[in-house]
């Protein structure tokens, strides 16, 4: 996981057991163990959770769709997540719309357009070179107009560093003022997905995360560093290129593994 995270953690733990005593023949370890799953545990609930599936119906109550805005840079896995989880939602009989955000990248619409064709959702877009947030705003009048549950507006990803990237996504949440910004992190790329996850919270925040390539992935320190960095809940788990493959994170489940070799 990051340094700096860990330095901070380490911290805390210190705090938690500040104070306590360990009484002679007891297991010092297994206190310092208790600690520290105690801390883990309280990062992840400060972060809350989110239930996207009720979120989606309260929305649609009012007659209108719920629009997810993805986020994140190229190669996490975005494309592929937007048609997971249009499948994932359709078996949960949500109508499903995507809008191709990102008109920068040669091969960007036919790819997106591609995942959606097999995942037999619709997909709104333009020419290249055109503005993601007007084709994020046809996206939104699609969906209302053919009164479709929920609009998944992929979205440009060059170069975390890129400024007008950011201010590109900035101008993106202005026009269409989505219900959930979901950033998706490859966890393989460690403190990567960590300074990509503070640099689209500082400019277009973000309400939860996805991790993909979670089954790569053997320890998991993605999760806890951008969960602590960003005090945002991961939603899902990419857990293989299959449309089948999003899992809902489970913040308790996950700290057990951390620690099932430890013990
Ligand atoms: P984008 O550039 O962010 O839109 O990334 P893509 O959706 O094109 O995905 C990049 C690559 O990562 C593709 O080869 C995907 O099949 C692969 N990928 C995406 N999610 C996962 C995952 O959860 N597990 C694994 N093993 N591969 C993934």
């Amino acid at each position: 996981m990051a340094q700096g995270v860990a330095e901070k953690l380490t911290e805390r733990v210190k705090g938690a057991l500040a104070g306590s005593k360990v009484e002679r023949g007891q297991d010092a370890s297994a206190v310092l163990m208790d600690a520290l799953v105690q801390t883990l545990r309280e990062t992840f609930d400060e972060a809350g959770s989110v239930d996207l599936l009720a979120n989606v119906r309260e929305k649609n109550k009012e007659g209108l769709p719920y629009v997810i805005l993805f986020l994140g840079i190229n190669g996490t896995g975005k494309t592929t997540t937007v048609a997971k989880l249009a499948s994932m939602l359709k078996k949960n009989g949500v109508t499903v719309v995507t809008a191709a955000g990102d008109t920068h990248r040669p091969g960007a619409i036919e790819q997106l357009t591609e995942h959606a064709n097999r995942v037999s959702m619709k997909v709104v877009s333009q020419r290249y070179g055109a503005d993601p947030a007007a084709v994020g705003r046809d996206g939104l009048l699609f969906a209302k107009a053919h009164h479709i549950d929920c609009l998944l507006i992929d979205t440009a990803g060059r170069m975390q560093t890129n400024q007008n990237l950011m201010e590109e996504m900035a101008k993106v949440v202005r026009v269409v003022n989505p219900d959930f910004k979901l950033f998706v992190a490859d966890s393989l790329t460690g403190n990567d997905a960590v300074s990509q996850a503070e640099l689209f919270n500082k400019h277009t925040g973000f309400d939860g995360v996805v991790l993909t390539k979670a089954d790569a992935d053997v320890r998991g320190g993605a999760a806890l560093s951008i969960v602590y960095t960003t005090h945002k809940p991961v939603l899902f788990l990419g857990v293989g290129q299959e449309y089948g493959d999003l899992v809902r994170f489970d913040p308790h489940k996950f700290i057990d593994s951390l620690f099932r070799n430890e013990a």
